[in-house]
């Protein structure tokens, strides 16, 4: 059962994705969609008021499919019931330039499903928001779709869009297009910039004084690392949601990546952690690290999970929070799980969610990333690092609405490098019968690794490359410091 939990959590985290995938817009819908949320002092319910500018759609729909379980009144602007017809409202006879209105019950999901959807602790709630922002099945041909809150005086929400000037949010393509979540009531919010970004953290009831206030700069830290490789975060906004969990051993707990309407965390706490572990463990950071590509299909995870694999251990050596030696090993470790593997990578990679083959996915994407970086320092010229090919790519890239796959991802990296260096690892060490082999790269890089695990750096001809990979960089590593003093 539990696995079977996880394995569904995993899905869910890694797709990324609303459940029920909506339509291209094919016209003939309203040219906007304006949104006023009111949540009450009892956070039960979100009452949703939808404003069409030209024709109505013909319907709404919820992007979670049992989501009409929890609808608890469509009226049309006059107060008439909307009847709804295959998890769908429908919205014959609405008209043009109309409202709507409806009702999702929110603590009903909380209390049935728990922070896969809906979570309450205390006097906030934390929900998906694919829940209560139904959608016309035509979104994308809208030129404008906006939401707005109205709240009891004192509450706060907290979501992934963009706030313009008005207030009002604007909500993109991504926000109907992905997975995305949301919390109201009263909780500790924080922001704070990094170079390139604002980050928003929201965190449920539940952490001591202590904890909470560790929050910040533990975020700050992994923001701070991710920023690194591009001078600035890949994205102009991100939005963290912290959810307490119960004590356990590692420092944190469950962590994923979600991009509906604008980049976001979500990351359960442990209650029992602390700033120093939290700072070195290797969550925060990866989740970040997702942001330096687009979203990749779920069956194509050895690129996404390998690219954020590679980097929470290159990010956290040039942070000062581990050694280069325990990051080599921590690499070599890992790809020495792919010796198991029955099939190719890029097999393993799409049966990854019937077989629990995670980690081997992920170490040896992070093997595969590791070695077009030494290619590409190898080869010098204007994307001369795996750093500089992720700068460009989240650039024109990471903000994209729909999901690519990952040939796509590799054939723009490759035009971004300038040569197939990626489409000829892949062809070797994807497509090909054996998943990545550290074994002849870390002799050329001097890198050894003892039966224990001990790591020894020795002269070697790549040895230059080899450390600036991992080399420290003092700004980071001081910034890291002054935050890890409360
Ligand atoms: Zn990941």
């Amino acid at each position: 059962m539990r696995a079977r939990w996880w394995a569904a959590l995993l899905h869910f985290a890694l797709c990324g994705c609303a459940a029920t995938a909506a339509p291209a817009g094919e016209g003939g819908g309203p040219t906007e969609i304006h949104y006023t949320f009111t949540v009450p002092e009892s956070l039960a319910h979100i009452h949703a008021r939808v404003c069409f500018e030209g024709p109505a759609p013909s319907e709404l729909m919820c992007g979670v499919r049992w989501g009409r379980e929890y609808l608890r009144a469509a009226r049309s602007g006059s107060g008439q019931a909307l009847p709804v017809r295959e998890q769908r409202v429908q919205l014959d006879g609405v008209g043009r330039d109309a409202c709507i209105e409806y009702e999702v019950a929110l603590q009903d999901v909380a209390d049935t499903y728990g922070a896969l959807y809906a979570e309450r602790r205390g006097d906030a709630l934390m929900s998906n928001l694919a829940l209560w922002l139904w959608r016309p099945p035509a979104w994308r041909s809208a030129r404008e779709v906006t939401a707005a809150f109205e709240l009891p005086e004192g509450m706060a929400v907290s979501v992934p869009w963009a706030q313009r000037a008005d207030g009002r949010y604007r909500l993109d393509e991504t926000a109907f297009a992905y997975l995305a979540y949301a919390m109201f009531g009263r909780f500790d919010v924080e922001r704070f910039r990094v170079p390139g970004a604002e980050v928003e953290v929201a965190r449920l009831d539940g952490l001591s004084p202590e904890l909470g206030a560790s929050v910040r700069p533990w975020i700050e830290t992994a923001a701070r690392m991710v920023a690194q490789p591009l001078g600035r975060f890949p994205r102009e906004r991100a939005q963290v949601i912290v959810i307490p969990s119960n004590p356990r051993e590692q420092p944190v707990g469950f962590g994923t990546v979600s991009r509906g309407g604008g980049p976001s965390i979500g990351v359960f706490l442990p209650r029992n952690s602390d700033l120093t572990r939290m700072q070195r463990d290797w969550v925060a950071v990866h989740e970040f690290s997702h942001l330096y590509h687009p979203f990749v299909e779920r069956g194509d995870a050895w690129l996404s999970e390998g690219m954020a694999t590679y980097y929470q251990e290159v990010l956290r050596a040039r942070a000062g929070l581990q050694t280069p030696e325990r990051a080599w090993q921590r690499l070599w470790e890992g790809a020495a799980r792919g010796r198991a593997a029955d099939h190719t990578l890029e097999r393993e990679s799409e049966e990854m969610f019937f077989n629990f083959s995670f980690p081997m996915v992920y170490w040896a994407g992070a093997a595969f990333a590791l070695m077009a970086d030494v290619e590409l320092r190898k080869r010098g010229g204007d994307a001369a690092s795996l750093d500089a090919v992720m700068a460009e790519l989240a650039e024109c890239c990471s903000a994209a609405s729909r999901p690519w796959s990952a040939r796509r991802v590799v054939a723009r990296m490759d035009r971004i490098a300038g040569e197939p260096v990626f489409e000829r690892l892949v062809a070797r060490w994807v497509r090909g019968p054996r998943l990545p082999d550290l074994g002849p790269l870390y002799e050329e890089l001097g890198v050894v690794v003892d039966e224990d695990g001990a790591v020894e750096l020795r002269p070697a001809p790549a040895a230059a490359l080899r450390d600036a990979i991992m080399r420290v960089d003092p700004e980071l590593a001081g910034r890291v410091q002054r935050l890890g003093r409360l």
